[in-house]
C-alpha cells in the first residue's frame, strides 16, 4: 500500500510538504482510497466530484458532501490535516516516544489537543493481525509501573493473588527473532493468561524460549526450551534477550519521555513502542506511510476510542482488535 505515494523523509520536509492543505488532502487520499479515487462513506459510490474550494467531495449519487477525515481517527477533530500528518511523522519516527508537550510545541497546538492527537495516533498504531509468528520465538512477561519494593512481600503478594506486585501492570510479550513483537497488558501471570497470549500469536510447532516461570509449563504443541535465570541467562540459542531488549525500550520510553502513564492508557504506549519496533528495518518515510495507511483503513470515532471499546480491550487483556473500514 502507498507505493505510489511520495512521502517526506525528514520532519523538516514533512513540515514544508504538508504546509499546503491541498497537498495534505491529495497525499492522504492516495493512501486511503484505491488509486486515490474518493469513495462516498455513506453509499460507497465512487461517482464523486471534488470541490477544490472546500477541499471536500460531493457524492453524485446520494448528493452528500464528505471530507477526507470521515471514517478515520481524524473524523470529529477540528485540527487541520497538516498538523495531524506532522504529528504522525514525529511519533512514527521518534526513538523512544514523544510527549504531548513536544507535539504541542512542534505542531503548534495546545498541550491538551496534542494529548488527544497522540492517543488517537497510538490507537492507529495498534496492529491487529491474523498472521501468527513462527520460527524462533521468545516469550516473556514484565512488570510496569510502581516503585521497586520489598522483594519478599512482593513475592508473597504474587503468590497469594497469583498476580504481579500491587500497583504494577503485567505486560506479556512474544517476539519472533528477526521479526515482530506482540505485547499486551494481561490481568495476571497465571498459566491461562500467559499461555493464551502465546497461543493467540504463535504458530504451533514453533520453537519457544522462556524463563523458568511455572506458568509456561504445558506449552506442549511447541518446541519449548527453558532458561532458568537462577542458573544462567544464555544457553546457546536458548535465551530471552530479544524480549528483554524490547522491555528496556518500552521502559525507557515510559520513564524517560512520558511523565506518567495511567494504567488505563498503558496498552497504548505498548502499541506505540511495538509499532516502531516492528518497523525498525524500514525508513522513516516508509514507517510514516504505514502509519498513515493504518489511520486510513480504520473507522474510529472519538467515542469509540475513549469509551466502551477500551474498557473491553483492557478487560480481555487488550487482545488484538481489527476494525475494518
Ligand atoms: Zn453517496
Amino acid at each position: 500500500m502507498g507505493n505510489a505515494v511520495k512521502a517526506p523523509a525528514t520532519l523538516m520536509e514533512a513540515l514544508q510538504y504538508f504546509s499546503d492543505p491541498l497537498t495534505c488532502v491529495q497525499f492522504f487520499a492516495a493512501l486511503r482510497w484505491e488509486n486515490g479515487e474518493a469513495q462516498c462513506p455513506r453509499c460507497r459510490s465512487k461517482h464523486t466530484s471534488f470541490l477544490s474550494t472546500r477541499l471536500m467531495w460531493k457524492c453524485l449519487d446520494c448528493e452528500k458532501q464528505f471530507s477526507i477525515k470521515v471514517g478515520t481517527i481524524f473524523e470529529d477533530s477540528a485540527i487541520s490535516l497538516d498538523k495531524w500528518l506532522c504529528a504522525m511523522f514525529l511519533i512514527a519516527n521518534c526513538k523512544n516516544g514523544v510527549s504531548s508537550y513536544e507535539i504541542a510545541r512542534d505542531v503548534k497546538v495546545t498541550q491538551k489537543s496534542a494529548w488527544f492527537m497522540l492517543q488517537r495516533i497510538r490507537h492507529a498504531m495498534h496492529t491487529g493481525t491474523f498472521n501468527k509468528l513462527s520460527g524462533q520465538i521468545e516469550a516473556d512477561e514484565t512488570f510496569i509501573g510502581g516503585k521497586a519494593r520489598n522483594m519478599h512481600s512482593d513475592k508473597r503478594a504474587d503468590k497469594i493473588r497469583g498476580r504481579g506486585p500491587e500497583g504494577k501492570a503485567i505486560v506479556m510479550g512474544v517476539l519472533e527473532r528477526g521479526g515482530e513483537v506482540r505485547a499486551t497488558v494481561v490481568p495476571t501471570r497465571r498459566k491461562g493468561d500467559v499461555q493464551s497470549h502465546v497461543r493467540e500469536h504463535v504458530l504451533a510447532g514453533s520453537a519457544i524460549f522462556t524463563d523458568a516461570l511455572k506458568s509456561y509449563e504445558g506449552l506442549d504443541e511447541f518446541q519449548h526450551e527453558v532458561i532458568d535465570h537462577a542458573v544462567e541467562y544464555v544457553r546457546g540459542e536458548v535465551h530471552t534477550n530479544g524480549m528483554e531488549n524490547f522491555w528496556s525500550l518500552l521502559k525507557r520510553g515510559l520513564h524517560g519521555t512520558y511523565v506518567s502513564v495511567e494504567p488505563f492508557h498503558l496498552f497504548r504506549y505498548i502499541d506505540e513502542q511495538a509499532f516502531r519496533f516492528n518497523k525498525r528495518h524500514t525508513t522513516d518515510a516508509d514507517r510514516f506511510v504505514q502509519l498513515c495507511s493504518n489511520v486510513a483503513g480504520r473507522r474510529l470515532t472519538w467515542n469509540q476510542l475513549t469509551g466502551k471499546n477500551d474498557v473491553e480491550r483492557l478487560a480481555n487483556g487488550a487482545a488484538s482488535v481489527v476494525e475494518p473500514f
